[in-house]
């Protein structure tokens, strides 16, 4: 086959046997590959109302067909489970290097089910799959983890071609925040996918492999290829994205008044501190790049302070965003040091971030006191932001309630209002209500309110393909809705949406079709997103959700962003929800119409 392998490896951790399954050419022609595949086969095999800690839950890593073949950016592997955090259907996005690499081991997918009596790591060297116990790795961090594997193998080489996912201390602790890092310090979003690995007793996957994939037509696929490189290296923003990683857009985010501050709740601070100049300045930076990848956006940095030593990713906007302005903290070093820690201990930053933003509101309001919490969450003190993390993934000290999440944690204090959040995830650091299209995607998207899932800040914030203005709403439904579907294709073939930013999409569609031999028009790709959009929609409607689920908290519609740049706005999400409904063939209530679903050919 081109690009795609048509090869699923499955796992039983109770039984402890695995077989290898031919994949369907139908479902692969309909659902394309990566997210798309994985959230098929998924919906179709786990029941919605199944409890995401137990060994019924399964989780499914989906590579894309062009990923490993050298199309650009095409690393990305998909994670599909039920979410311990929203109860619904969550996917997580893992970058670098793993989803190239399972497909050399001969396989597109990777379905893990039951739970393990103990501790265990799957290893998958090209066909040769293994469970090898993993007592010894228990309790360790991601990185600890990683190395510890790497030594254990014996052989620089086999080390240097081996590549891992694995969860730190909060999957083993089943907490709602854990996330997965693979390629020792890569965030796989998706909050509560660590504690489903974690409830299955599975510490990491380790795969390597020797296969090599075939496409369609090499010389036009490498002709192809080599325009779309040059394109994006003279794109400007690409450049950017380059030289910084994502932390860019904090200026940019500030000048509009879209990056939160106190819990979505002033304009930021001054903004000198958290600048890319000052990145440079706070971090030594080497780049790296997912596979095949000319961007390059990943950061590494080392720090070595008293309190904290360690290497892993420089801050991101996302981590200055949630762990930093959001917390009141403008000092770099802090934020690193608290994006590193979430990396070792397996902690989501959004969600991590917004549970302490929630907390520190609650002090703050004095529903609760430092001194009963035994750690003093103020806004701004970041030191103590750093220890809570370390204590609230190993479960220990008072910390450990904050473990359960923001959402609980308000609950629990009997101030629902202050956890900003939808279907009980943390918003990314965008404030809604500077950038309507983005919230009208945040109270929508059916991963939770991330913006990794529909890149409007494109068009909203940067003017790439269109000039947007963020606080206007005319015209977010059908943008949003358009961004949804391509960035479900795009994750279903397996490249970044970071790229939007420097192409256009149609302009991959020649890259795709000579890599796996198709006719593909950008519009059947699109409709193929569509479809994919659909069919997580219809399971998060079976677990539970409904159109109350479509909205943001209170505080983004009724109290208006009291100084800044967007001063006075508020988000005007009733008003865009209405339209949005109609442009998806839903009826009043969200769901998808009857020949809505009939149109998309999609039995649900
Ligand atoms: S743009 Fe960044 S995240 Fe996307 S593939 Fe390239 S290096 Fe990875």
């Amino acid at each position: 086959m081109n690009g795609w392998i048509g090869r699923c490896l499955r796992i039983n951790l109770t039984e402890g046997r695995h077989n290898i399954e031919e994949i369907d050419p139908g479902l692969l022609e309909r659902f394309i590959g990566g997210r798309g595949l994985g959230a098929r086969i998924f919906t179709d095999e786990v029941s919605p109302q199944v409890d995401p800690l137990s060994p019924e839950n399964k989780l499914v890593f989906s590579s894309g067909p062009l990923v490993g073949t050298g199309a650009i950016t095409g690393a990305s592997c998909n994670v599909i489970t039920k979410s311990a955090l929203t109860g619904g259907l969550a996917c997580a996005k893992m970058r670098g290097h793993f989803g190239a690499e399972l497909k050399f081991a001969g396989f597109d997918l990777l379905i893990v089910e039951g739970k393990a009596e103990m501790p265990v790591i799957i290893s998958i060297m090209d066909d040769k799959v293994r469970l090898i116990p993993a007592l010894e790795y228990w309790g360790r961090t991601t990185v600890e983890t990683e190395e510890l594997f790497k030594n254990n193998l014996g052989d620089p080489w086999s080390a240097r071609e081996t590549y891992l996912v694995s969860i730190g201390p909060a999957g083993e602790k089943l907490l709602p925040l854990a996330n997965l890092i693979n390629d020792r310090f890569l965030p796989v979003g998706g909050a509560g996918i660590g504690a489903v690995m974690g409830s299955k007793n599975l510490k990491a996957i380790a795969v390597r492999g020797r296969h090599s994939l075939q496409v369609a037509d090499g010389n036009r696929f490498m002709q192809v290829v080599t325009t779309l490189i040059n394109k994006l290296n003279s794109a400007p923003l690409t450049q950017s994205m380059s030289q910084t990683g994502t932390a860019f857009l904090v200026g940019l985010c500030y000048q509009k008044g879209i990056l939160p501050q106190n819990n979505f709740r002033r304009a930021p601070l001054p903004l000198r501190n958290i600048a890319t100049d000052a990145l440079n300045s706070a971090f030594a930076l080497r780049s790296r790049g997912c596979f095949a990848c000319p961007i390059a956006c990943i950061k590494k940095a080392d720090v070595k302070y008293s309190a904290y030593e360690g290497k892993g990713m420089a801050p991101t906007y996302l981590a200055i965003g949630s762990l930093g302005v959001n917390c009141g903290i403008t000092d770099l070093t802090t934020i690193g040091m608290a994006s590193m820690m979430c990396g070792e201990m397996g902690l989501d930053p959004v969600a991590a971030g917004g549970t302490l933003a929630t907390i520190m509101e609650l002090v703050e309001k004095k529903v609760v006191t430092p001194e009963e919490l035994k750690i003093d969450l103020r806004f701004g003190n970041g030191e103590a932001m750093v220890e809570a993390l370390h204590l609230m993934a190993t479960k220990k000290g008072y910390a450990r309630r904050l473990g359960q999440g923001g959402r609980a944690l308000a609950k629990e204090f009997g101030r629902p209002e202050v956890f900003m959040g939808v279907k009980g995830h943390s918003l990314s650091p965008f404030d809604p209500r500077a950038i309507q299209g983005m919230g009208l995607h945040f109270a929508t998207c059916n991963y939770g309110p991330h913006h990794l899932f529909a890149y409007t800040f494109i068009d909203e914030l940067l003017n790439v393909h269109q000039i947007l203005d963020p606080w206007e709403i005319g015209g977010k439904p059908l943008l949003v809705k358009e961004y949804q579907n391509t960035t479900a294709v795009m994750d279903s073939l397996g490249l970044c949406n970071w790229p939007l930013m420097g192409l256009k999409f149609n302009n991959y569609v020649p890259m795709v079709n000579s890599c796996l031999g198709t006719n593909y028009k950008a519009d059947d790709l699109l409709f193929i997103g569509e479809r994919i959009w659909n069919l997580e929609r219809m399971f998060n409607l079976k677990a539970g959700f409904d159109r109350t689920h479509d909205t943001l908290p209170e505080r983004f519609i009724k109290e208006p962003v009291p100084d800044g740049p967007a001063e006075g706005q508020v988000s005007r999400i009733e008003e865009m929800i209405p339209e949005y409904y109609h442009l998806r063939g839903w009826n009043e209530q969200g769901e998808p119409r009857p020949e809505t679903l009939q149109a998309l050919n999609l039995e649900v």
